[in-house]
Formats: C-alpha cells, structure tokens, sequence
C-alpha cells in the first residue's frame, strides 16, 4: 500500500524533509516572492524556509495584482524592507546599509523568472536592493555543481540571517536542505550526478540564483 503524504507539506515521505525541520526564531521577517512554476517543485528549498523560519511569508505570483491580492502592500507599509536581488544599485548585505532594514523580500524561482517578477513590478526597484559580496559557498548539489556564487534559495537566507542577525542559529535549514539533497539525489539516474560542469539550466526549477 502507498505510504500517506505528509500533512504538513503534502509531500510523499520519500521527499518530505519536514521532520528534520527544526524551528528557527528568525527576528527579520522574510517575504518570499515565489513565482508560479516553482510551487510545489520537490526540489524547491521554500519548503525548507516554510517549516522552519518563524517569520516568513510566501506569496506566489507573477504580476503586481496576484502580489497586492496577498496582502504585500500592507506588509511594506508595516516597516522598512530592502529587496535582495543584485542590480545595478544594490549594496552588499555586508556592509552598514543593511542594518536599516527590518524585513527582506527574496525571490524564488530561476534567474529567468526571478528577472521577469522584478520586470513586471517595478514598484519593488523603488526598495533598496541588496547583493552578496561574498557568499559562502553552496551545498546545493543536486543536478550539476553550482558556479562560484550560487546559492540555493535556503542557503540565500540562511547567509542573510548570518549577516543581519548573527546570533541566530541558520544551521537547522542548511541541514534540512541536505537531507532534501539526500532524497532528490535517490531518485537522480546516476549519469545526471557525475555528467557535466556547465552552467544549471536556466529552466531548471530548484536551481540556483547569484544574490
Ligand atoms: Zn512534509
């Protein structure tokens, strides 16, 4: 007989890693803006940050409307948010700057996608915006080794929250993504772990993003 989906992400337990999910008292609140063709993807590392953080949002979407018809006006009115997206502005996480922010709007999804959410609303260029200047290196491994730079979306916040609020222990979503690395390699035909170096497809949902 089929084994039950877990309640909590809807996964089967083959890929649910929420038992490994310990809490994480964030105290910057998170607002994911997920594009639609990452949901649900069982290599996304959202589900990481969702059974996890304290203080997160995830709203999935594309255009101004589907953000604004989940309530994103009014949490950037509620305090100051920085947007963390490297652009031709953008300061690193590393320096004073971001000391003034109080929450942190993250996108999810492929370069690509990640590009055309920003595109669509250019009400978030209004924010200021964020970049790493030395991102530790990914643990992300799935399908083909990350390039210098590449962090998985748990991994960005995991390194956000070492920069902005250094006391707080990121190590329960680093090890919450291993063990997802752990069941998604199970199922990966052995010619996809060992192939190539090339840059991750840029189609590929779950791949990495240079912050
Ligand atoms: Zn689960």
């Amino acid at each position: 007989m089929a084994r039950a989906l877990c309640t909590r992400c809807g996964l089967h337990p083959n890929t649910c890693v929420c038992e490994v999910c310990e809490q994480v008292d964030n105290r910057h609140r998170v607002i994911i803006l997920q594009h639609p063709s990452e949901v649900g993807h069982s290599k996304g590392t959202v589900r990481v940050l969702q059974q996890c953080l304290t203080r997160l949002e995830v709203l999935v979407g594309e255009s101004p409307e589907s953000f604004s018809g989940q309530g994103l006006e009014r949490l950037l009115t509620e305090t100051r948010s920085g947007l963390l997206f490297p652009c031709a502005d953008s300061q690193p996480v590393e320096s004073n700057a971001a000391a003034q922010i109080d929450q942190w709007l993250v996108l999810d999804g492929t370069w690509r996608k990640a590009a055309k959410i920003l595109h669509l609303n250019p009400q978030f260029r209004q924010l200021p915006c964020f970049h790493f200047a030395e991102p530790p290196a990914s643990r992300y491994r799935i399908r083909k080794a990350p390039k210098a730079g590449q962090l998985s979306t748990a991994e960005a916040v995991a390194y956000l929250f070492t920069l902005t609020e250094p006391t707080t222990d990121t190590e329960p979503l680093l090890r919450a993504q291993d063990v997802l690395i752990r069941k998604r390699l199970a199922f990966v035909p052995d010619h996809h772990k060992t192939k190539d170096h090339e840059a991750p497809d840029p189609e590929l949902p779950g791949s990495l993003t240079n912050y």
